[in-house]
């Protein structure tokens, strides 16, 4: 273990967890009061079967302030209250205000579809305590700890009773409905494994296509690579620019990582970050997803990073239409090959 972490508990039973390379004190101030949060609860759908939450709390969540107020930059001295109350801090993961899920839920109404508590646990990871920063310019060592940080407060999460799946994860970009421009993830973790992932996660039971596409990989989609993993962009990407960060060694989060491939691994996904930027010479935005292990899957999945971008030409968007709305069936302007190209800069984006 390469980090620390000090734990604030607040008494609204929010959390507050920073994280840093070396040990430091902090200065506290009074944050942002709790809100109280509608009840949610879950819907299944009952010809997928899949979990839709019913959460109104979130229609009052914070809505692109300025940066003087903006809730996740660090507090000072007669300046506005914030959810990371400290004078400075490096990795900060802190309860959700807006939490679209409870750890101590309410019964769910009695409807003529199954429903569930909305059981599970919102947070959000702010990156950096400077607000114009993104995982493109932290830097590989705030990236190592953002990857610590991650390990460690999944495997917290799946600690918690009722816990099963715990999806680390990114929105980035205004033209991605992201409502603070603070550089940020956020985790969700919930009660059950959505259908999606437990179709991918029961591959693993009869092979790894991880290891098998990174041990016949064509050399041309490669983006980065050393000695610990590989950025690719995947034969079967469905967005345009699509990456994929997989470690060579296979382990079931990064919790798991030594810290030589945690250094390793955050090389690979600076890279990464990097060129998606330099593509069309803005900020891509973009969804990016840390797969961890769900419950019951640690012995055969493979932990992995994906970058999706949402932009397939400098003017045009990637929408997802009816066609992938409705039938999961993605159309790809964009194929891989040409992808990889561009994004090592052999060839030109269309504008
Ligand atoms: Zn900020």
């Amino acid at each position: 273990m390469s980090y620390h972490r000090q734990i604030i508990e607040r008494s609204d039973r929010r959390r507050l967890c920073l994280y840093s390379k070396e040990h430091r004190s902090y200065r506290q101030f009074e944050g942002l009061p709790a809100i109280d949060s509608a009840p949610s609860h879950l819907r299944r759908h009952p010809l997928t079967g899949d979990w839709i939450g019913v959460a109104s709390a979130r229609q009052w969540r914070t809505f692109l302030p300025n940066q003087a107020e903006c809730p996740f930059c660090a507090m000072y001295d007669g300046g506005p209250m914030t959810d990371i109350p400290v004078d400075d801090y490096e990795v900060a993961i802190f309860t959700n205000r807006f939490s679209a899920l409870s750890p101590l839920p309410d019964m769910p109404p009695d409807l003529s579809v199954a429903t569930a508590p909305g059981l599970g646990i919102c947070e959000v990871i702010s990156y950096s305590s400077t607000h114009d920063a993104s995982l493109a310019t932290i830097g590989t060592e705030r990236i190592g700890l953002l990857i610590e940080a991650i390990g460690a407060e999944a495997s917290d999460l799946f600690a918690v009773e009722g816990i099963q799946y715990v999806l680390p994860f990114e929105n980035r970009g205004r033209e991605n409905g992201v409502t603070v421009d603070h550089p940020h993830g956020q985790i969700y973790a919930l009660s059950n494994i959505p259908e999606r992932i437990t179709r991918q996660a029961e591959v693993f039971r009869f092979g790894n296509p991880l290891m098998d596409a990174m041990t016949g990989m064509n050399k041309k989609l490669v983006i980065s690579n050393n000695d610990h993993g590989v950025a690719f962009v995947p034969e079967w990407a469905r967005y345009p620019f699509e990456i994929c960060v997989v470690p060579y060694r296979r382990v079931a989060s990064p919790k798991e990582m030594s810290s030589i491939e945690i250094e390793g691994y955050a090389a690979l996904l600076d890279e990464a970050a990097k060129k998606l930027d330099a593509v069309f010479e803005v900020p891509m935005p973009l969804t990016m997803g840390w797969h961890l292990a769900p419950l019951g899957y640690e012995d055969v999945f493979h932990f992995h990073c994906v970058f999706q971008p949402l932009k397939r030409s400098k003017t045009k968007m990637k929408y997802l239409a009816a066609i992938e709305q409705i039938t999961s069936l993605f159309l790809l302007d964009v194929p891989p090959e040409y992808a990889a190209a561009i994004l090592n800069g052999l060839a030109h984006p269309d504008d």
